[in-house]
Order: C-alpha cells, then sequence, then structure tokens
C-alpha cells in the first residue's frame, strides 16, 4: 500500500514508525514529516495546511490510503477533498470534524444520542448569559464555542471569575469569532481520562486510554500547554469504564452522526471525566491526542495499516480487537525553554546516548537539520516514550533516556505518571 501521512510532529512521527512496521506497506511518504522520520518514510515539502497540494500529490502519487494527524486539514476539509478524487483518506469530513471546532455542536450531539455529558446552556449574550449564572452559582465552566488554542476554557471557582470570563469572551472579544458564542456548563467532579476509538462511519474499534499531562510545570501548575508527558493505561480505566464509555458515548455519537449525514471517520478521541455516575464526556476531538499517540502506539501489537485502511474505506470489521502488550508506557515531553511562551530555535540535540536503551523511541516534534546537525525548531521538540511491564518501570525508563540526551537548551518536567504511582 502507498501511505501519506499528513503533518510534522511526534504524533505523525509514532504514527509513521508504526506504519512502518507494516507487511503490507510498499511506500511510505509524509507531508511535511521531520528529521526523525526521514529514516521511514519520503518526507515532502508540503505543509499539513496545502491542501490543494496535498491532493495533487496523492493523486500523482496514486496513494492508497491518507492518514492526517493534526484536525487542521481536517477542519480545512482535506477528506472532504480526498473523497471526490477517489482517494482514501482515514480522517472526518469537514462536517464531521465539527465535533471538535464547535462546542454547542457536541452538546447537541449528546442531548440527542443521550451521551452523559454536564448539563449546559449556551448564549450569545451577556445578559442572558449572567441571569443564567445567577441560577447556577461557581463552581461552573464557561467555554468558547469555537477552538481557541486549549485557552477557551474557564473552570470558575467563584462567582466573580465566572462573570469575569463572560464579560472577557462575549463583551471583551476574547478569543474573537470563537468566543462570539459560549457554553456554560456544570463543573464535573473525577478522574479525568483519554479514551481513543478508530471509526468507520458506523462501527467503533477501541484503541486505548491514556492521561495526558497539560500544565508546564510540575505538580500541575503553570500555564497550559499541548501536552507535557503522558501515561498509558491510566490506573483509572478499568474494563467496566472503557465498556461503558464505548457503549454510552462512542457508539451513541457515531450513530448519531451518521443519521444526520455527515458520518464519522478517523479516530475520535473521547475526554471523559469518570464520575461517581460513570463516565461523563468532556469533549470529543476528531485526531489522535499529541503526546498521547506517542504513549500508545508503542504498546500495540496489532498492524495499525489493515485496520485504518478498513476504517477509511467504510469496512472496518465491528469485532476486531487490537493486541496490546502488558503493561503500560510513559512519554515525558521535552521542550524549548521558554515554552509555552517565547522561545529560541536553533538549539543542538544530541540523541547519540539513548541508542540501545531497552523499550525507549525518541519520537521527534519541533526539530529541523541545520548542515547536517540535529537542532531544535519549535515548542515541543521531543517526545521521548517508553514501555515497560508497569507504569514504574515505563516511567523510569523514560527518564533514564531523558538523562542521556544532550539538550542544553530544552526542559521537562520530572513528574509524568508521579500520581498514578
Ligand atoms: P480549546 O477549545 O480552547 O482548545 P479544550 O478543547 O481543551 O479547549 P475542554 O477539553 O473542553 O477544552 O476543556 C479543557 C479542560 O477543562 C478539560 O480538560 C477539563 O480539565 C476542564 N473541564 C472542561 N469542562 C469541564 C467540566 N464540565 N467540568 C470540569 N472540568 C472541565
Amino acid at each position: 500500500m502507498r501511505v501519506l501521512v499528513v503533518g510534522g510532529g511526534g504524533r505523525e512521527h509514532a504514527l509513521a514508525w508504526k506504519l512502518a512496521q507494516s507487511p503490507v506497506l510498499e511506500t511510505l511518504f509524509v507531508a511535511p514529516g521531520n528529521p526523525g522520520m526521514e529514516s521511514l518514510a519520503k518526507c515532502v515539502g508540503i505543509g499539513a495546511e496545502e491542501i490543494d497540494a496535498l491532493v495533487e500529490f496523492a493523486r500523482a502519487e496514486r496513494i492508497d490510503l491518507v492518514v492526517p494527524g493534526p484536525e487542521a486539514p481536517l477542519a480545512l476539509g482535506l477528506a472532504d477533498r480526498l473523497a471526490a478524487a477517489g482517494i482514501a483518506c482515514f480522517g472526518p469530513t469537514e462536517a464531521a470534524a465539527r465535533l471538535e471546532s464547535s462546542k454547542r455542536f457536541t452538546k447537541e450531539i449528546c442531548d440527542e444520542a443521550g451521551i452523559p455529558t454536564a448539563g449546559w446552556a449556551s448564549f450569545t449574550d451577556a445578559g442572558a448569559a449572567r441571569a443564567y449564572l445567577d441560577e447556577h452559582p461557581a463552581p461552573i465552566v464557561i467555554k468558547a464555542d469555537g477552538l481557541a488554542a486549549g485557552k477557551g476554557v474557564v473552570v470558575a471557582a467563584t462567582d466573580e471569575e465566572a462573570r469575569e470570563a463572560v464579560a472577557a469572551m462575549l463583551e471583551g472579544g476574547l478569543h474573537g469569532a470563537s468566543g462570539a458564542e459560549i457554553v456554560i456548563e456544570e463543573c464535573l467532579i473525577g478522574t479525568e481520562i483519554s479514551l481513543f476509538a478508530i471509526c468507520d462511519g458506523e462501527a467503533a474499534v477501541f484503541c486505548g486510554t491514556a492521561s495526558d499531562h497539560k500544565r508546564v510545570g510540575d505538580g500541575d501548575t503553570g500555564p497550559n500547554t499541548g501536552g507535557m508527558g503522558a501515561i498509558a493505561p491510566p490506573p483509572a480505566a478499568s474494563g467496566a469504564v472503557i465498556g461503558a464509555a464505548m457503549e454510552r458515548i462512542v457508539r451513541p455519537a457515531l450513530r448519531t452522526m451518521a443519521r444526520r449525514g455527515t458520518p464519522f471517520r478517523g479516530f475520535l478521541f473521547a475526554g471523559l471525566m469518570l464520575t461517581a455516575s460513570g463516565p461523563r464526556l468532556i469533549e470529543f476531538n476528531v485526531r489522535f491526542g499529541d503526546p498521547e499517540c506517542e504513549t500508545l502506539l508503542p504498546l500495540l501489537r496489532t498492524d495499525l495499516l489493515p485496520v485504518l485502511a478498513d476504517a477509511a474505506r467504510g469496512r472496518l470489521d465491528p469485532e476486531t480487537r487490537l493486541d496490546w502488550r502488558d503493561g503500560a508506557a510513559a512519554t515525558v515531553v521535552m521542550a524549548a525553554k521558554g515554552y509555552p511562551g517565547a522561545y529560541e530555535r536553533g538549539h543542538p540535540i544530541d540523541l547519540a546516548g539513548v541508542a540501545g536503551l531497552p523499550e525507549t523511541t525518541v519520537f521527534q516534534a519541533g526539530t529541523a537539520r541545520r548542515d547536517g546537525a540535529l537542532v531544535s525548531a519549535g515548542g515541543r521538540v521531543l517526545a521521548v516514550t517508553a514501555t515497560g511491564d508497569d507504569l514504574r518501570e515505563a516511567i523510569d525508563r523514560a527518564y533514564v533516556a531523558v538523562r542521556r540526551i544532550g539538550f542544553p537548551g530544552g526542559f521537562c518536567r520530572r513528574d509524568i505518571g508521579a500520581k498514578a504511582v
């Protein structure tokens, strides 16, 4: 099979690494890729959001399957354009990608499908929102409807904070058009985990659970980031939790999307709160998580390529069960000093010390080559992943690797997985 992975981060490196192991792969391309993928795939100089160029490349190269990593090309209609060109794509259409790009849309799907989620209401008028807050005291959650790079959610501990968030979004123009409509929702209490499913428009196959570390600092302090690390599986993700989430959340969402004429195909990422009354949905994303993808794929034994190819054609066998290594995995993200604020690029990276370490893989994210040498080129630079017979072993192995990596311009959290062990 001739396959094109779209994207250039750690998630796409992990996807390329996994797909490159498939016996049914003929040629692997990545657009634009990064230096970590050069030994696995042919990196082509097309950006992940250059939809015309991607479609043209896929047509010219007779690509059998396109696997988009990030959400941006999906929201720009990459899957629709590929479908029109007769090329299979494992990712949702623009209409189905609304499950990530509009929080109100997701809430409407939840209500229609009977999916357990936080009680909610949506507003464009600040006065009406304030009247709702009078009836619904803090703690309460205020969300910009559209995408806001992870900054559009305020979990308000006090009524004053809730009012400030409403004013900032609806009257102050914070988040621009994304915040012109807001969702106010009940504050859920519990343990948060992420669950992934491979979907073909009708059927869904469970594809692992993980828990990420969003804040930049140890002890979950400091600003939010794209993710500083993850573990899999989280101790709270029992078989009962997974079964309930698949039956009450993932499958009803797929049925409802299909009934509306916008079937969902691709990786479905369900952000869940495990409450006293069972798992409830916080959010859907329409792609694999980053770094959760880097954490989960090293645990996966099944050949992923035929599964994604079947799903992309709407022919996923609903009885498919993925086979996983027993034990656990941990990913520690090494970021450029200053991230998620301003940071420098071009700092040298030396990976020689990690060669031969057991069950350890360094996925590259923001890296580049300068005069043949590897240098940093982004905020999140490396996703250092290890597997082990238990979480403790996986975490220890990942930090052994971190200590052996030469990256003086970088930093990482020192407590990935600490709460779970
Ligand atoms: P953005 O759209 O800005 O990128 P996001 O998609 O990350 O944000 P959510 O996942 O909906 O937004 O919320 C971010 C975080 O806020 C969640 O991971 C969770 O910790 C917290 N949160 C969201 N909704 C609730 C809720 N109803 N109750 C408690 N916590 C919540």
